[in-house]
């Protein structure tokens, strides 16, 4: 079975002791690329981090992003960077950007001000956003239906909400990312979610080093897992997983990879 993991931190510090064997324990397990979240601990010192993976590893690509836990530390110096490594052969996509109104970590109106500021750097760039989304849906979708152009694309990664916001994802052009949540029993409005996506618009992910899937679930999560998520997905939808998986293959390739910055 051939897998993609469409979002992964690599980076993580979790991943410091044994990095080259995770990826390797992936490609193993037939994930054949992954997408490393360039958000780190946020900027100054993260703006490039999944880039400088992404070019030591060839299976792997990069984005870039302020996480909405971060957007407090965004400046224009930060803005500048992304519009300059936007051109990186490895950057696929901007992210994740969006809102988390749970932890709050920064300010919501400096959250919304970077996710719009963000979604104009990917415009720009003509490159697919990464969205995270938090308690937060209904200001998100504002914000997607004023600043971007759905022309390039995007994801809903680790898509958390239920089938009515799923088709709204849908309507405004999105894939919907799955992560290991999906396994877990009582997530009764994602498994409706799973169901419900085209299959031209799925896409599966770790989100590792967090939420492992079962049966691996409150250890370290990473890439090589994502063969979990891909065999509940397909259960759910009544298809064999390696149908499920190839699926998800091209998806990720032509959100991602098929898209050339003009
Ligand atoms: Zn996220
Ligand atoms: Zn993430």
């Amino acid at each position: 079975m051939k897998l993609i993991d469409s979002h992964c931190h690599l980076d993580s510090e979790s991943f410091h002791g044994d990095r080259e064997a995770v990826i390797e324990r992936a490609a193993a397990a037939g994930v054949e690329r992954m997408l490393t979240i360039g958000s780190g601990d946020g900027p100054p010192d993260s703006v490039d981090v999944a880039v400088r993976l992404a070019e030591r590893f060839p299976m792997l690509y990069a984005s870039i992003g302020v996480h909405p836990h971060d957007a407090a530390k965004a400046t224009p110096e930060t803005y500048r960077r992304f519009a300059e490594l936007a051109s990186h052969p490895k950057v696929v996509a901007v992210g994740e950007i969006g809102l988390d109104y749970h932890y709050d970590h920064s300010p919501r109106d400096v959250q919304r001000e970077v996710f719009a500021e963000q979604m104009r750097i990917a415009s720009d760039a003509r490159k697919p956003i990464v969205i995270h989304t938090r308690e937060a849906w209904k200001d998100t979708v504002a914000l997607i239906r004023q600043h971007w152009n759905p022309t390039y694309g995007g994801v809903i990664h680790c898509f958390s909400e239920g089938p009515a916001e799923a088709q709204e994802a849908l309507d405004l052009g999105f894939h919907i990312s799955f992560s290991g949540i999906v396994t877990f029993p009582k997530a009764i409005g994602i498994h409706d979610a799973a169901r419900l996506a085209p299959p031209d618009r799925l896409l599966i992910e770790t989100d590792a080093p967090f939420l492992a899937p079962v049966p691996y679930r409150g250890k370290r999560n990473e890439p090589a897992y994502v063969v979990e998520t891909a065999k509940r997905v397909a259960e759910l939808r009544g298809i064999a997983p390696d149908a499920l998986a190839a699926t998800t293959v091209a998806n990720f390739e032509r959100l991602f990879l098929a898209a050339q910055p003009v």
